[in-house]
């Protein structure tokens, strides 16, 4: 339809915001669905954040502010870079949004041009390509095997580089397969970049704090520091903070960069909501303590979902070591045909039937660019990841 602009036709609807939309009509239809696709922890928002975002309402704090930040909340952010990562950043370096999706948004469309390129490893996050092909440029994915446990290899970084590769995207741990890297797994990627001047990196660390079995955290710019003047690290509130509908991210890196951002976002949203920064504040710099908390329970989950999946006819799943995603395989199902006789070809098959067949709505590999699979999100109530981990394994024990 001519109406339509060109660079809207380059995208889809984000697959993942589909697919738990789907599952909620089902839901409002009478059905029992069971849905494991939403990309948000189960757990509120805690209470010191919400009291503060009342407190911010109360005192008035309900105009429009710096279009990228309160500069309370940037001092904030600069104290979290430097105590939780050992990076030194100004002010002046850190840019506020409305989720980190537009801080990641800005950066990208602030500095994409046609025919430059972007590599991100393969499976990865279902909004980077499209926002990459919105600017008119072109998603380069590197890929990873269910063997290295879909973390990126240093080969496979540097086969994916051309001289008009703008930016390398990296994301620890995965959304959606839940990989983490160690700083030594890092480390390996930063050589390879340090032998290509021309790439920027943008580093998505957004699910920093969900991290289990001892790992580490680390980050890109502190790994290798040759690489802090063409970094930008990103982060949010969404996911260590249960804070996914209040729509607050933030990043820092260098300042021309920070500045492009914030002029596209002054001719934009402007600025992120003023009550929502202010409990942001609050998010960074009050008790910690509910993250390790979440996190006991989060790997309990995540044992007993893989556990499970992996019982079941056909799957194969990995255990991740962050975020609240498994990635299994389909690979051995793919061919046969499900109980109520749909053909399964590919993963967007297995998870159409699973959702009508037996309830349960996951979200298909091809949607983040590693097929075939499919994500599960554990971020749901052990009692609900016993019934669905059950009912795949009923789908999968049909399948002929
Ligand atoms: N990056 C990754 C890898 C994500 O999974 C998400 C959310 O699902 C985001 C960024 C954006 O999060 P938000 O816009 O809620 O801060």
């Amino acid at each position: 339809m001519g109406f339509i602009a060109d660079s809207l036709n380059r995208i889809q609807p984000s697959a993942t915001i589909a697919v738990s939309t789907k599952a909620r009509q089902l839901a409002a239809q009478g059905r029992d669905i069971i849905s494991l696709s939403a990309g948000e922890p189960d757990f509120d928002t805690p209470q010191n954040i919400k009291d503060a975002a009342k407190r911010a309402l109360d005192e008035g704090k309900t105009k429009y502010t710096d279009v990228d930040g309160i500069p309370e909340l940037k001092a904030a952010i600069v104290a979290k870079f430097k105590r939780e990562n050992g990076l030194d950043y100004k002010t002046s370096q850190v840019s506020v949004g409305t989720g980190g999706k537009q801080v990641l948004y800005n950066a990208l469309v602030g500095t994409l041009n046609p025919g430059d390129e972007v590599v991100m490893p393969a499976p990865c996050w279902v909004s980077y390509a499209d926002i990459v092909a919105l600017a008119g440029a072109t998603p380069v994915f590197a890929e990873t095997t269910l063997e290295d446990g879909y973390r990126l290899k240093p080969e496979a970084l540097e086969k994916a580089i051309t001289p008009k590769t703008k930016w390398f995207i990296f994301n620890s741990p995965s959304n959606p397969t839940g990989a983490a890297y160690s700083a030594a797994d890092i480390k390996a990627l930063t050589e390879v970049l340090l032998r290509h001047k021309h790439v920027w990196v943008l580093t998505d660390d957004i699910y920093e704090h969900l991290l289990y079995d001892g790992l580490t955290f680390a980050t890109l710019a502190n790994v290798e520091p040759q690489l802090y003047d063409r970094t930008l690290t990103m982060n949010g509130f969404s996911k260590a903070y249960c804070m996914t509908g209040w729509r607050l991210g933030y990043a820092a890196g260098p300042e021309p960069l920070i500045n492009v951002m914030r002029k596209l976002q002054s001719q934009s949203t402007s600025n992120p909501s003023s009550i929502v920064q202010w409990a942001g504040v609050e998010a960074l710099t009050g008790p910690q303590d509910f993250i390790a908390e979440h996190n006991a329970i989060f790997v309990e989950r995540r044992d007993l979902v893989v556990s499970m999946l992996n019982q079941a006819n056909g799957l194969q799943c990995p255990k991740p070591q962050g975020a609240f995603y498994v990635y299994p395989s389909i690979k051995a199902i793919i061919g046969q045909t499900s109980g109520a006789g749909t053909k399964i070809e590919n993963d967007k098959d297995f998870v159409t039937a699973l959702l009508e067949e037996e309830g349960v709505a996951v979200v298909h590999g091809a949607a983040f660019a590693g097929s075939p699979s499919f994500r599960v999100s554990y971020a749901a109530s052990t009692a609900a990841l016993k019934d669905a981990c059950t009912r795949i394994q009923r789908f999968c024990g049909n399948l002929r």
